[in-house]
């Protein structure tokens, strides 16, 4: 069972795609492939990104990271350093408008989880 299957048993309204069973091969197909927010209601939300090893097909790197993240970058150039990580550096503009309910902290904890992945 793909995560997608996995996400629509929690919530049938969210109507995921999914690869499912391929007929003829028998193995799971990977259909995930672009990152999607879900508003489950009463505060609940998940967050459908492709799977890490899809990433490395594509050599994400940290700049590349950024591309996925618009919302970050619209507020990256406000950061007190212009080669800001949005991860730890002082008078980050990015942090502060998490903190702030500006930019969803959901989406702002993919960005540093998916920079952890790549700094490895
Ligand atoms: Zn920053």
């Amino acid at each position: 069972m793909g995560k997608s299957s996995i996400l629509n048993a929690l919530d049938e309204r969210l109507q995921i795609t999914t690869g499912g069973l391929h007929a003829k091969r028998g193995t799971g197909r990977h259909t995930t492939s672009s990152s999607t927010l879900h508003d489950l209601g009463g505060g609940t939300f998940i967050i459908d990104t492709p799977g890490i090893r899809e990433f490395g097909l594509w050599s994400l790197d940290r700049d590349t990271l950024r591309d996925y993240f618009p919302e970050l970058e619209e507020t990256a150039g406000l950061c007190r350093f212009n080669d800001c990580t949005h991860l730890h550096e002082p008078g980050c503009e990015v942090k502060a408008r998490v903190a702030a309910g500006e930019i969803h902290p959901a989406r702002y904890d993919a960005y540093v989880r998916l920079s952890e992945e790549i700094a490895d």
